[in-house]
């Protein structure tokens, strides 16, 4: 009985093996990734920023065509003045325009500078995206197969677990539980030096250690409550 429920434990340890590294993804995978996010915030910072920019030369354009022609207009007006006064108005009104025209144009040949700037740093974050695209999937693929690999291993380990468990004792099938689950891990042990747990380590009462050699029922460490059990090649 308790070589079975020793076979089953074997099976849970290997489970437990497993379960932990069914979330070890490769790093490579992790730094991948962590690269792809790093190049999609920078890409997300450099777009706004670059939109701003084309809103703000957008913006720029529009205003220094609106002052030519109100210079052309002005200028056109200054021609059909019917007084050498209103002339000179006209001509100021022209002059102010084209000046006007020429900072708003200065102010913008910076901003055309940072906007060909940003144009030019998304071009290359977008290359660097798409180079990284082909790599990650490939890890990301490897990655599904792996735990795929480790999932159908489970579901034979779970399937052979399930069918050794039937042909327990349910009651001492319920105490393993209990102890595995409190104890994380080993819930069956042997014993060590034949006198010592081979959980907790603590030293055995002799009349525990004589019911244990003699294989008589579900002899329990009075110290960490694990099954105790005589290995057949041990002891
Ligand atoms: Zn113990």
């Amino acid at each position: 009985m308790l070589e079975t429920l020793s076979e089953v434990q074997s099976l849970d340890l290997e489970r437990d093996a497993l379960a932990a590294t069914r979330g070890e993804t490769p790093q490579e995978l992790l730094d991948a990734r962590a690269r792809r996010s790093e190049l999609e915030t920078e890409h997300r910072r450099v777009k706004h920023l670059h939109d701003d920019l084309r809103k703000q030369v957008a913006a720029a354009e529009l205003e220094l065509k609106s002052l030519q022609e109100r210079r052309k207009s002005a200028s056109e007006s200054a021609l059909r003045a019917s007084s050498a006064k209103e002339m000179s108005q006209f001509q100021n009104q022209e002059l102010q325009f084209a000046t006007r025209a020429q900072e708003l144009e200065e102010d913008a040949l910076p901003l055309m500078e940072r906007l060909e700037a940003a144009a030019a740093e998304l071009a290359a974050l977008q290359e660097q995206l798409d180079e990284l695209a082909p790599h990650l999937e490939e890890l990301e693929a490897a990655e599904r197969s792996r735990v795929a690999d480790v999932d159908a291993l489970d579901a034979d380990l779970t399937d052979r677990r399930e069918r050794l468990a039937t042909s327990v004792d349910a009651t001492l099938l319920r105490q393993y539980e209990q102890v595995r689950k409190a104890r994380r891990g080993l819930a069956l042990v042997g014993l060590l030096d034949g006198k010592r747990c081979g959980g907790c380590h603590v030293q055995l009462p002799i009349h525990v250690v004589q019911k244990v050699r003699k294989g008589q029922g579900v002899v329990r460490c009075p110290s960490c409550g694990r099954l105790l059990y005589q290995e057949p090649n041990g002891g």
